[in-house]
């Protein structure tokens, strides 16, 4: 898998503001290059900006996105799109296939997504067929498709970095 971007969709800024963050976070701390957030706020967008200025990498964010147009121009470019939703395959039956993309976008939703997007999407996926959560579904899919362990991908450039330790907290600042 060479490129992974997360799209956001039904972010609505008076309510999903932290969750919205959360799904930005783990996409770039999966190694994602970044998340199309189809909403404009732009408070989500300096919270991860900052985090990127502060702990490394080159994550983007791109605001008050098109989403149509996006995927349009995301499947012309040879792309590939997987929706996560609770009443898709189970990714345990369909993540071999999955993996074999070059350019993958991660479609998650916030309240119910557009029906559109079931047709759009090359493949509807459910992280186990019960409700749960966009942040953990996100996690779990990054984790079963990424060729390269996504808990040890590496950062550009940080200005902190966390040397691990079996007791307390050890933060080196460049
Ligand atoms: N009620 C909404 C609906 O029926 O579309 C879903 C709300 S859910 C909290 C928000 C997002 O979490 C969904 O759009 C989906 O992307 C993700 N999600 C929740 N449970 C999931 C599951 N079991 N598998 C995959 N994605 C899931």
């Amino acid at each position: 898998m060479k490129e992974i971007v997360v799209l956001r969709l039904g972010h609505r800024p008076e309510r999903d503001k932290r969750i919205t963050t959360h799904v930005g976070l783990v996409a770039r701390a999966f190694g994602s290059k970044g998340m199309l957030l189809a909403s404009k706020d732009t408070g989500i967008k300096k919270s991860l900006d900052d985090v990127t200025a502060r702990w490394g990498g080159t994550f983007f964010l791109k605001n008050d996105i098109n989403w149509k147009r996006e995927i349009k121009d995301w499947k012309n470019s040879g792309g590939k799109v997987c929706h996560l939703s609770m009443y898709g395959l189970n990714l345990s039956d369909i993540s071999h296939e999955i993996k074999t993309a070059n350019k993958l976008m991660i479609v998650v939703g916030a309240e119910k997504v557009p029906p559109e997007i079931y047709e759009l999407a090359d493949w509807n996926v459910a992280v186990g067929n019960q409700p749960h959560s966009e942040v953990a579904a996100l996690a779990v899919t990054l984790d079963r498709i990424l060729d390269t362990d996504p808990l040890k991908h590496d950062f550009s450039n940080p200005k902190l970095e966390i040397k691990p330790m079996p007791i307390g907290k050890k933060v080196t600042e460049k």
